[in-house]
């Protein structure tokens, strides 16, 4: 199948094509990241957009329950949703999130959802490209909804509010007052935060923790693409399926304020412009590990260790040899 042909079918929402386009973007092949940008380059007139929520939580909050009841209840109510992993950690511990499967077997088995497991890269630089290149496809490919999933570990969570519209963090409920280790960080990039298993003898605790939240939100500084009210704290059970539709109600709640506001073109635009200039270093940094500019870097760099240049000159010379170059970025 050629490029034409590939961009068509996505286009009519093939999730196969779909599929097979994301193996592509995935692929670190020279060949195969020039037929990535070609396609992606004919995708990007088809100004489909889709809701882009990034969900964030460490393991065992309840991600997966949280996402296909959630999903299951965005199908019931005519959307079609897309699920993407970001797990830079998945080539260490050998797929951690959504590797398995089976844990969103009924989402997986309807026909207006797409789930797709981390791509197995070890660098967050890679996983975030690759992934946010998928989410690119799935909106071109029809979905309403794409979820995009992170365990919090490290900078994945910035990394996907980086490719969201809004960002969810999912909390279990904890006893005490302690906010959990929750990083000032992550509070401040949160747009909901969801206290999960509110049920049965949790759900005590979780209203507890769900109060404590509710009133450390109220003490960040006033977001100025933020509606009153918002960050806000609630409660859901992914397993009871309580409050979901809440949950959705609120996020359709901001998005709607935000579009009206002007901040989600501005958001969106910013976002571009912010993997543009990701892009550049990231190719500017990858170049310094080939070729020329590899041996350059060893040669000057063994020069300063021996004092016999000092390491501002040497770095003079290195740029001087890397601005010769001309890779393409
Ligand atoms: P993940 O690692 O964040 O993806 O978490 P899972 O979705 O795999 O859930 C971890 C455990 O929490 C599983 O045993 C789930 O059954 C349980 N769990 C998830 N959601 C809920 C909930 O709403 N209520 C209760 N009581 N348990 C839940």
């Amino acid at each position: 199948m050629d490029l034409a042909q590939l961009s068509d079918r996505i286009l009519t929402g093939d999730r196969r094509a779909l599929a097979r386009a994301i193996t592509l973007v995935e692929s670190s092949r020279a060949d195969h990241r020039e037929q990535a940008r070609e396609l992606l380059e004919r995708l990007r007139g088809s100004g489909r957009e889709a809701i882009r929520i990034g969900l964030s939580g460490t393991p065992g909050v309840g991600k997966s329950t949280f996402t296909e009841a959630f999903g299951m209840m965005l199908l019931g109510q005519g959307l079609r949703v897309a699920v993407l992993a970001v797990d830079p950690s998945s080539a260490r511990s050998g797929g951690s999130i959504l590797g398995d499967k089976t844990r969103m077997d009924r989402l997986s088995r309807e026909k207006d959802a797409f789930i797709r497991p981390s791509p197995s890269q070890s660098q967050l630089g890679g996983v975030a490209r690759r992934s946010r290149e998928a989410v690119a496809l799935c909106e071109a490919a029809g979905f309403d909804v794409v979820i995009i999933e992170t365990v919090g570990v490290g900078q994945s969570e910035t990394v996907v509010a980086e490719m969201s519209d809004l960002f969810v963090l999912l909390l279990a409920p904890a006893g005490g007052d302690e906010l959990q280790g929750v990083k000032r960080g992550i509070m401040e990039i949160a747009d909901l935060i969801l206290i999960n298993k509110a049920d049965g003898d949790l759900k005590a605790t979780a209203t507890r923790t769900c109060a404590d939240y509710a009133g450390a939100l109220r003490l960040l500084r006033k977001r100025p693409q933020d509606p009153q009210g918002f960050p806000k704290a609630m409660m859901v059970s992914a397993l009871a399926g309580t409050g979901l539709t809440e949950a959705w109600d609120e996020m359709q709640a901001l998005i709607g304020w935000r579009r009206e506001a002007g901040w989600w073109e501005r958001r969106r635009a910013e976002q571009a412009r912010y993997w543009f200039d990701q892009e550049v270093r990231n190719a500017l940094l990858s170049q310094l590990e080939t070729g020329t500019a590899r041996a350059a870097l060893d040669r000057l760099g063994q020069a300063v260790a021996e004092g016999r240049v000092t390491p501002g000159a040497a770095a003079r010379e290195m740029l001087e040899t890397l601005s010769g170059q001309h890779t393409a970025v």
